[in-house]
């Protein structure tokens, strides 16, 4: 990648681990960032070996394969923050900096907004991340809400949770990349042309996660613009059709 080109680009690192979720690395400098860590090894010895300090860890929802790592990062680096909501302080008890829907908060030199997008937990939230010049294009950390071509099971939420969540992840500029939690592209793809075959959106981006997964590469981030195409979810017009699509998923899946 030509250097003029990763300057313009937040510089995000994948790092997959357990059967298919992903901790996401971002560097600034020295200095990283990372996005619910489920265990800490791979991540201590990742920035170790960059010599990386971490500066903050950050939490979109209390599942054991998000914060699982939290602990460890912790005793490595006990000066980190811990930044995840408010309302999950009892679930998140080792929070550094609670934080409120539409909050801003500013990591590394850059502004951080909060949204509150629950439906796959009552409590969920998505963190993005945005330069002031507007230079870089947007990040979405969204956790287990939205997944390329797929959004989160319902755990706790309703259809109508997820359905204003997606809404509100699907407000951002089209060149927005999204950061998911686990890489499901693949499985999602495979479901979504098994409901609309026609669909040559969906089958194009099928075959390409295809070839990348047989390579073990990594089908994320996404863009919005990528979502808005292929996401079944994402394109519901209403909080029955997103009912009916996760129920159906929901099956499939079995
Ligand atoms: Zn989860
Ligand atoms: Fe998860």
């Amino acid at each position: 990648m030509p250097k003029e080109e990763r300057k313009n680009k937040f510089l995000i690192h994948p790092l997959p681990v357990l059967t298919d979720n992903i901790i996401w690395i971002w560097v600034e400098g020295n200095q990283a960032v990372v996005v619910d860590p489920s265990i800490a090894e791979p991540v201590i010895s990742w920035l170790k070996a960059k010599r990386l300090e971490l500066k903050a860890i950050l939490q979109t929802h209390h599942h054991e394969d998000h914060i699982g790592g939290t602990k460890n990062l912790l005793k490595e680096w006990p000066y980190s923050e811990v930044i995840a909501s408010k309302s999950d302080l009892n679930r998140i008890p080792f929070q550094t900096i609670s934080v409120d829907n539409e909050e801003e908060i500013i990591i590394m030199g850059y502004p951080i907004k909060i949204l509150d997008i629950p439906g796959h937990t009552k409590t969920h939230i998505a963190f993005y991340l945005s330069d002031k010049k507007n230079e870089k294009p947007p990040i979405l950390f969204c956790g287990d809400t939205l997944f390329a071509s797929g959004c989160g099971r319902l755990f706790e939420g309703t259809p109508e949770d997820m359905f204003i969540s997606l809404e509100r992840l699907n407000s951002f500029p089209s060149e927005t990349e999204i950061y998911c939690g686990h890489e499901y592209t693949e499985a999602n793809l495979r479901w979504a042309n098994s409901l609309q075959p026609k669909n040559i959106e969906i089958k194009r981006r099928l075959l390409d996660v295809i070839e990348k997964r047989k390579n073990l590469i990594t089908t994320l981030p996404s863009t919005l613009k990528e979502e808005r195409l292929t996401n079944l979810f994402i394109q519901a017009k209403s909080v029955n059709e997103l009912s009916n699509l996760r129920n159906h998923k929901d099956n499939w899946a079995i």
